[in-house]
């Protein structure tokens, strides 16, 4: 089991649920929107969200956010480890970092030491474009090279005592990506921030996210997600979410399944359940609730949903757990099935 830092007040790893990252596309130094982005997103449902450090200004923007921003910040660091320093005194809850681009042993260690005296994680590790050269040259552009070079950047921080680190490995095909996360699971207990990077835009990205880090997560790999999209970052919450609530991570969410409909639907089984979908977007608990095109196959079809309604040509069936409850016409099937819902939430 991998071990837990604590980025502000989340904990990462061991036996804590699997948080979910994303990343502020607004600039940081731009602090009234950045900080309306990234609400936006802990609104959405992320537990830990990311700012790019590109300068002073970025840093300087940081000793607001970190005020205005209701989760933990990660400040992600290239090239300059004085900013990584700034970053850490104004506020960062962690660092993200490439020890390969920051310098030599001088600079590792200012940083270690500011990280130490602050208690706050550093997140190091590879992607397919910051693999270390001797890895490269040893493996090739590889699984194998992504998780060395990943365990590699770490032990630059271990020799100067850091013991607080998150390690990635990405690569932005997902069966490398999925093995280097096993090879590193098997030789650290670090906690792994998982995710196939530049996955692609939102359709084809959430459907690499989905089954890179869903693959993970069902094998047990896995502290920390970001789907990366390019797409809105509450985009890559409501993925991550989803991925996490398809796999059986998370359970506290109404689940709204529905048929695909066939020649013996007779209402608008699309509409329908997408109504019930946003209705029920906010629900943090467990309810399944099915919309069934035909009361002939629906009522047996949806006997796992705690609710559910089947439709005919004027009529609907309420059900609760496959058993018919009452029927109601078919243009107060939305009021009646959410009047079912609410009894059901009031219940659990
Ligand atoms: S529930 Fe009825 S309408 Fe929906 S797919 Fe099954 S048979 Fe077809």
């Amino acid at each position: 089991m991998s071990k837990t830092v604590y980025v502000g007040g989340v904990p990462v790893g061991g036996k804590n649920r699997i948080t979910v990252q994303t990343m502020a596309t607004v600039k940081t130094e731009r602090v009234d929107e950045c900080a309306a982005e990234l609400n936006g997103c802990v609104s959405a449902g992320a537990d830990i969200v990311r700012v790019a450090v590109r300068d002073d200004s970025d840093a300087e923007a940081l000793k607001t956010l970190s005020q205005s921003v209701t989760a933990p910040i990660v400040a992600d660091i290239h090239f300059d480890y004085r900013l990584a320093l700034k970053s850490i005194e104004n506020g960062a809850a962690k660092i993200r970092i490439n020890p390969g681009n920051i310098g030599g042993k001088r600079e590792i260690k200012a940083v270690s030491e500011r990280l130490k005296y602050y208690g706050i994680p550093v997140r190091v590790g590879s992607n397919s474009g910051s693999i270390e050269k001797e890895f490269l040259a040893k493996y090739g552009r590889s699984a194998e090279a992504l998780a060395e070079s990943a365990l590699f950047s770490a032990t630059r921080f271990e020799k100067f005592g850091v013991e607080n680190i998150v390690l990635s490995a990405k690569a932005s095909d997902v069966p490398t990506t999925v093995k280097a996360y096993e090879i590193l699971s098997e030789r650290c207990d670090y906690p792994l921030h998982i995710g196939v990077t530049e996955a692609g835009a939102a359709e084809y990205g959430v459907i690499k996210g989905a089954i890179g880090v869903g693959s993970l997560l069902l094998k047990g790999i896995g502290d920390t997600v970001r789907v990366s999209l390019t797409a809105p970052p509450a985009e890559e919450v409501r993925a991550a979410l989803n991925i996490l609530r398809a796999v059986g991570l998370d359970k506290n969410f109404a689940e709204v399944i529905s048929c695909p409909t066939c020649g013996r639907c007779e209402y608008d089984v699309f509409g329908l359940s997408e109504k019930i979908r946003k209705a029920t977007e906010n629900v943090r608990k467990p309810i399944k609730i099915a919309v069934m095109g035909c009361v002939v196959n629906g009522i047996g079809e949806g006997k796992e949903a705690d609710v559910g309604i089947a439709g005919g040509k004027d009529k609907c069936v309420i059900f609760r757990g496959g058993e018919p409850v009452r029927t109601v016409s078919i243009e107060n099937a939305e009021p009646e099935l959410m009047k079912e819902v609410e009894l059901w939430l009031t219940k659990i």
